[in-house]
């Protein structure tokens, strides 16, 4: 029947953010970007723990690299390619898309997505956004992808949260558009688990080093009996328990903090639960035309009618407020 999941349809997906410690949005007010490069650098061990662990798994995933990684460590998404992962793009400073108007996220956006397919000599089609900002405020974004040439985004969170989020957007890979008559992009969301009538973004994060990992394995198995992919996220400074700690308030600490221990250990247990679960890991390029079919049977879904965008003028005053 056409409207049922083939048993082939690869279903899960292993994605990382490749950034430093000192990028974290939470440790802003103390690693100023200007002085970025004269912190010591952690990216390249704990982005091998990663890639050993997918070997280990033989899990292929997708890496959306930081340009700032890229820069500093040149030969970063060649070695990752090479291991046999998709290379994507996380754009180049690790800023909020809130901070940027149309011409300054499209200049750093492009920038690192020529910097890796001149690395890594293949085309880079799929970006996240930094602390997946884009939200209803920063639709615009998504004309400028499609129009930087990229096949696929998977910055937007259908979870309610502080500083991110969508609360209403589709669960499933969905085509995402800026208003009813713009062009869409297709959209691949991380994992979220409905129980009690709420969202939980069970895809890594707090809910990945600090709660008991049956949440995550709730999530994961309801999104396969539904017929969901699963599209899970990890950063290499979550499995860096040596990083350099900083003064931030209690709830930040508790989420950048807690957990590094045994992160790596735990993320083998999942790894392992998930080989006898008829999981079928893959990249995220390697399964887009299955992710299209998904996303063409819901209603494209409209982030912001008719909203302008940020005029750059008032871009100063945020960046400064840091
Ligand atoms: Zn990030």
């Amino acid at each position: 029947m056409s409207d049922q999941p083939s048993q082939t349809r690869p279903a899960w997906f292993f994605t990382v953010d490749v950034e430093d410690y000192y990028h974290i949005e939470a440790a802003r007010h103390v690693y100023f970007q200007d002085r970025w490069g004269q912190f010591p650098t952690h990216v390249e061990p704990n982005t091998q723990k990663l890639l050993d662990l997918c070997d280990k798994h033989a899990i292929r995933g997708t890496f959306f690299i930081l340009g700032h990684v890229a820069k500093r460590k040149h030969h970063l998404a060649k070695r990752i390619a090479d291991a046999g992962h998709e290379i994507a793009c996380h754009g180049t400073m690790h800023d909020r898309i809130h901070r940027l108007g149309p011409r300054r996220f499209r200049d750093d956006v492009e920038y690192t997505k020529k910097m890796l397919e001149d690395q890594t000599g293949t085309r880079v089609i799929g970006y996240r956004a930094p602390t997946f900002s884009l939200v209803r405020d920063t639709a615009w974004a998504i004309d400028e992808l499609l129009a930087m040439g990229f096949e696929y985004d998977a910055s937007v969170f259908p979870v309610w949260h502080p500083q991110y989020g969508v609360s209403d957007a589709p669960l499933s890979p969905f085509m995402l558009r800026r208003h009813d008559q713009s062009p869409a992009i297709l959209e691949l969301p991380p994992l979220v688990w409905r129980v009690f009538g709420r969202r939980v973004g069970v895809a890594g994060g707090g809910y990945f080093r600090q709660f008991p990992l049956a949440a995550m394995k709730a999530g994961m198995a309801q999104a396969r009996r539904e017929a969901r992919p699963v599209v899970l996220y990890f950063h290499p400074w979550e499995f860096d328990p040596d990083m350099p700690r900083v003064s931030m308030g209690w709830k930040a600490r508790w989420r950048t903090y807690t957990g590094l221990k045994r992160a790596l250990a735990r993320l083998d247990e999942l790894l392992q639960w998930t080989q006898g679960r008829d999981a079928t890991w893959s990249r995220l390029d390697a399964a887009l035309p299955t992710l299209r079919e998904l996303a063409a049977s819901i209603p494209p879904y409209t982030l912001a009618p008719g909203r302008a965008p940020v005029a750059e003028g008032e871009l100063v005053e945020v960046t400064s407020a840091r």
